[in-house]
């Protein structure tokens, strides 16, 4: 069986062809699926009956099962989702005033072990199809509809995610096939219809895939860099002794030639006594210097048996201000969902500590006057 969440417009319209059925019948099926989250395809009532009865005998529409379901104080809502194989993803809903934001995975775990990510920390076990990353965006508009979920936006007749962020589980580019897939559903105008201003893919910096999405799918990108160098960024961010710092920046410069935002987004986890001092904000400045982009500043949101301890908010604020003063917009990402553990990075649950070796190791280059 084919899962209609698995397909983007050249999938279902292929998917007809093959049928021998005339293209326009991909876009009735996905304004069904993407827009009107159906989940019978039965009640197509616009495709004829023998249609119907043809395509159900080839096709379902099968969206995550669910293995919990929490809405924190704030009104930020979690679910966990049943991937198979003892193995769960996590997506975030985020209501704002304006906006409603989804945080989606893209993979069960991940290998680039990043010293401070609890999902890292997991180690990797499989990148999700398709349909399981378009799952959560179809299954969160459904489940948000149906529970009456208000804002200004839904009451104008538009679905309750209107953002969609990649910073959930996993490395997207890691599993670039299945995630531009998504991404081509997500900004197609006969399903999400959402613009590429409005999709955020946050990457730990392949640069050969930013290059890639550059052709494929150039949604706004957030960059996770954490470190003004590549000595402390090698040890927080594994993933830089393959790719240094000049290599990212380099291609962070190219992919603003096809960016739908002027700007890169870089997204920076404050840790305290790692890399929040004054002087590795002034470096971290010079180091940026030719790329246009934002500072987006994350308090380190902590897990169980993880050796790091978040900045503390004088010192976070002292960064931000040293970072405005040498003229870089920069914001402290709020928290949210800290009560049901839907904060960044705190997706994956429990983990065993398997770190504190290499952690030594970054406090040392973080200080190198502190022994140890
Ligand atoms: N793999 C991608 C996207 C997922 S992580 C990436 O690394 O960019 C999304 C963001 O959360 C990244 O910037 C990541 O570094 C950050 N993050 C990971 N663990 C965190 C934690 N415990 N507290 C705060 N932010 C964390
Ligand atoms: Fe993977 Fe991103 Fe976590 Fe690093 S921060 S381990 S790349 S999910």
């Amino acid at each position: 069986m084919t899962n209609l969440l698995d397909l983007d417009s050249a999938g279902l319209t292929a998917l007809f062809a093959a049928m021998g059925e005339k293209p326009f019948r991909a876009k009735q099926v996905a304004h069904w699926v993407h827009q009107r989250f159906a989940t019978d395809i039965g009640a197509m009532t616009d495709l004829s009956k023998p249609l119907r009865e043809r395509l159900a005998a080839a096709a379902e529409i099968r969206g995550p099962g669910v293995v919990s379901d929490t809405t924190a104080g704030d009104g930020t809502r979690k679910w966990l989702l049943d991937v198979g194989a003892g193995n769960a993803v996590e997506m975030v809903y985020i209501p704002e005033d304006d906006r409603g934001t989804l945080c989606i995975s893209s993979q069960a775990g991940c290998a680039l072990d990043c010293a401070f990510c609890s999902t890292g920390k997991q180690g990797f076990n499989r990148n999700l199809g398709t349909a399981e990353i378009v799952g959560q965006l179809w299954h969160a508009n459904r489940m948000l509809i149906a529970d009456g979920v208000t804002g200004p936006w839904v009451e104008q007749g538009r679905a309750p995610i209107t953002n969609v962020v990649m910073m959930g589980m996993g490395e997207p580019l890691a599993n670039f096939d299945n995630v531009v897939t998504a991404l081509n559903v997500f900004i197609d105008d006969n399903a999400y219809g959402l613009s590429r201003r409005r999709v955020t893919l946050s990457t730990s910096g392949i640069v050969p895939a930013i290059d890639r999405l550059a052709g494929a799918c150039p949604v706004a990108l957030a960059v996770s860099l954490h470190a003004p160098d590549d000595t402390l960024r090698n040890d927080l961010v594994p993933i830089n002794r393959k790719y240094p710092l000049s290599e990212l920046l380099a291609a962070c410069k190219r992919y603003l030639e096809h960016a739908p935002r002027d700007f890169i987004t870089f997204e920076y986890v404050m840790l305290d006594g790692v890399n929040d001092a004054p002087a590795q904000a002034r470096a971290l400045a010079r180091l940026v210097r030719d790329v246009p982009c934002k500072f987006n500043l994350i308090p380190w949101n902590p897990f169980p048996g993880a050796p790091f301890a978040t900045s503390p908010r004088p010192r976070i604020l002292a960064f931000q201000k040293t970072l405005m003063d040498e003229g870089l917009v920069t914001t402290i990402r709020k928290t949210r969902g800290e009560d049901i553990d839907a904060a960044c990075g705190q997706l994956a649950g429990r983990v065993q500590d398997r770190t504190k070796r290499r952690v030594t190791r970054i406090h040392a280059a973080a200080n190198p006057s502190t022994p140890h």
